[in-house]
């Protein structure tokens, strides 16, 4: 079969010919019917080696979903041909935080599959006809949505309503959430805020189109981050009070220095985005009690509640369906900015 593998550190990937996996004990294949393009695909793609415990090759994707196409030895629960979504990050399964469902943070995450994250980190992910899952617990059933529509919602949608929903009793009637930088994750992200809280939602980007997706999908206001008097309309905006959430989706020194600049009183302050950018800190730098977090991905009981709300229509991606053999070219678009939303990769046609 055809994937879209990762094969030197620094360089962009290919398409290869490999074999079709075989599902062992416990384990499930799956026949892919999306793989969302990822931006942080572009910053893996560009460490230079050892920055990441993983060896090359192997396929990339780790948004994915699609349908059973065979069960290996014990597995029940699923038939042949059932739609699913796939849990992305594959812990060890027993730690404490794998029982909690939060496979993100295994406690064994060193030592599990090798060091790989989970397939399309470091393990074979879905931009491939098939793809293995290495645990039936990995899926979950869909029931109106397609396998295409579903991939980028078990990464792009997930990843920010984790970040969300740890936030959400500070987004009363009175509050203003930031959301810095409308892409794949901020434009899911716009949407789980106007569909979980009534806080004022104000979106933020370098980019006017993007801008105008985010208003589409729901937010009140929209900053153009390029504009030297951002820091000002926010304050104005909230109020002079500052945002009660800001959600930075970028992680670059200059989004990180603008979230900074926009928090209220107890904020919480959650960077998303893997731009590796660091902020200074002093006791005088922020508002008293601000909170300022990392988050990574989500949960699988996360998963579940993300993708009823894809079910109940209240979260609609933008999406761009792309064959597989166009993967390099999206890739390169998305470094260019040029994807509004999200790319899915459907190997399958
Ligand atoms: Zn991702
Ligand atoms: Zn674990």
């Amino acid at each position: 079969m055809k994937a879209f593998q990762f094969v030197e550190w620094q360089k962009p990937g290919e398409i290869r010919d490999v074999p079709v996996p075989e599902p062992g004990p416990g384990q499930v294949l799956i026949k892919v019917g999306g793989a969302g393009a990822c931006h942080s695909d572009l910053h893996i793609m560009e460490w230079p080696g050892g920055m990441l415990p993983w060896a090359l090759p192997f396929t990339l994707g780790h948004e994915n979903a699609g349908w059973v196409e065979k069960l290996g030895a014990g597995v029940s629960g699923f038939n042949v041909g059932d739609p699913v979504a796939v849990y992305g990050p594959w812990g060890c399964g027993h730690c404490y935080q794998c029982v909690q469902g939060v496979e993100t943070y295994c406690e064994n995450a060193a030592t599990t599959n090798g060091g790989a994250g989970g397939g399309g980190l470091g393990l074979n992910g879905g931009m491939a006809e098939y793809m293995l899952v290495p645990s039936a617990r990995s899926l979950v059933p869909l029931d109106t949505l397609h396998p295409r529509e579903a991939a980028p919602y078990t990464d792009a949608a997930l990843t920010p309503y984790h970040a969300i929903k740890r936030s959400l009793h500070k987004l009363t009637p009175r509050s203003s959430v930031v959301v810095i930088a409308v892409g794949g994750l901020g434009h899911m992200a716009v949407q789980i805020l106007k569909a979980m809280s009534v806080a004022q939602i104000i979106a933020v980007d370098v980019a006017q189109d993007k801008l105008d997706l985010a208003k589409a999908v729901g937010a009140d206001h929209g900053v153009l981050s390029t504009d030297p008097d951002a820091v000002a309309k926010i304050r104005e905006l909230t109020h002079g009070r500052g945002a009660e959430v800001v959600l930075d989706f970028v992680g670059l020194e200059p989004t990180i220095a603008l979230g900074s600049k926009i928090l209220a009183l107890t904020g919480d302050f959650t960077v998303v985005g893997i731009g590796m950018g660091n902020i200074n800190w002093n006791f005088m730098a922020l508002p008293y009690e601000v909170n300022l977090t990392s988050t990574y991905w989500g949960t699988r009981s996360e998963l579940i509640e993300v993708l009823a709300l894809a079910e109940s229509g209240k979260l609609k991606g933008h999406m761009t369906y792309y064959p597989l053999d166009k993967a390099a070219e999206v890739y390169e678009l998305l470094h260019a900015g040029k994807i509004n939303g999200r790319a899915v990769i459907t190997p399958n046609g």
